[in-house]
């Protein structure tokens, strides 16, 4: 991985533009966050005085009416900071927007929807700059090869079989499914998907911080014996450390967590620390290009897996396979919601082999976001 602040390439912005996108679901899904009846997205293009464009995307996922918020922090306060300054590169605008808008962090609380609307213009900036060298991000991060391991994500844990048939023909070759509260309620469902897919492909829970801290120890042993790759998010991030380590050591797989870490600070403590065993930054939730490949870097220096999380429309997914190729990481895998997920699907449908996806050699990103076509499903950005 090459240090994202020795890049240079003069950028002077001359528009942020949020695209807030909504389509409602054919099956609503009640998760531990709230009750999910749409795909949602917040898309932003940044344009420069030379009218280049690049597209980024900022995490917005839940509540489900936090895009509003995000995409006027993206009007009233990132551009118009941007549009009155040149800078180096994407490093110093990161750095740059994250000094500034500092104090209006810590005075709102909002440290997430900050953090993540300067994620999403960090995107959009890097891929201004490989469209400008003419080279994919991966590449330009010092990525050895544009081809990731992926794995299949599925919102649920029973009913799933023929989702898992349908992805095993696409070629996926690892599946998470979910398990919210007590185990006892899903864990036939992993043991019918372990027989689905047979001993060699990877199997995972995601538990979305759904346990109860008291019983979390006990109840990672109903995994037992199902050659689990990872437990993801037993119980909330801030619990005890006490809590945490208890169910690190007597959980029948490693503990895999990291969406929910949107300081460099929380994300070294779970590279340094003895629980986490798989890190899963978002990387439009919290730093961006810039800010996220010096963590990632560690994270593979540190022998962890890095498995971003990613739950987004094509720019928030393509972001997460460039900085993991360039991530270089031997076990490194990336998060596919296999569910249809037009934000996602409309731009962007890979083909995967044998569990691997090839990013291709494109410039930037690599997609081109057409605004006539994501207008369907455009929400106007609330004015102030
Ligand atoms: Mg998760």
């Amino acid at each position: 991985m090459i240090d994202p602040a020795t890049i240079h390439s003069t950028l002077s912005i001359a528009s942020v533009e949020p695209f807030i996108l909504r389509i409602p679901i054919a099956t609503p899904v009640k998760t531990p966050m709230g009750m999910v009846d749409s795909a949602i997205a917040l898309l932003v293009r940044v344009t420069t005085t030379q009218g280049e464009e690049g597209w980024g995307e900022v995490w917005c996922n839940f509540p489900r009416f936090s895009a509003f918020n995000r995409a006027v922090i993206l009007t009233k306060v990132i551009g118009p900071f941007l549009k009155s300054r040149q800078f180096a590169g994407p490093y110093e605008a990161w750095s740059a927007m994250s000094t500034a808008a500092n104090v209006l962090r810590l005075q709102s609380g909002d440290t997430g929807a900050i953090a993540s609307a300067i994620a999403g213009v960090d995107i959009a900036l890097w891929d201004i700059v490989g469209k400008r060298e003419r080279r994919p991000i991966w590449s330009l991060l010092g990525g050895k090869v544009g081809i990731i391991d992926t794995y299949a994500s599925l919102g649920r844990s029973h009913g799933g079989e023929e989702m898992i048939e349908d992805a095993m023909k696409r070629g996926f070759r690892g599946f998470k499914l979910r398990c919210w509260g007590n185990p006892d309620q899903h864990i036939g469902a992993y043991h019918k998907a372990r027989a689905q897919i047979g001993p060699d492909m990877e199997l995972m829970t995601d538990c979305n911080s759904s346990w109860d801290i008291a019983h979390a120890a006990d109840w990672s042993q109903a995994f037992a014996g199902l050659n689990m790759s990872f437990i993801e998010e037993p119980i909330p991030v801030d619990s005890p450390k006490a809590v945490w380590q208890e169910i690190a050591r007597r959980a029948p797989a490693k503990i895999a967590g990291g969406e929910n870490m949107i300081t460099e600070a929380m994300l070294d403590d779970a590279i340094d620390g003895d629980v986490y065993g798989v890190v899963q930054p978002d990387i439009c939730k919290y730093g961006g290009f810039s800010g996220l490949a010096p963590i990632a870097a560690r994270i593979v220096g540190a022998g962890k897996r890095y498995a971003p999380h990613i739950f987004s429309g094509a720019p928030g997914l393509l972001a997460s396979a460039h900085i993991l190729a360039a991530a270089n990481s031997p076990d490194g895998a990336l998060e596919y919601g296999i569910e249809y997920n037009p934000p996602r699907d409309d731009f962007v449908r890979h083909q995967i082999r044998d569990g691997k996806i090839e990013i291709g050699d494109a410039p930037g990103l690599g997609v081109e976001v057409d605004v006539d076509q994501i207008s369907r499903y455009h929400v106007a950005t609330p004015s102030w």
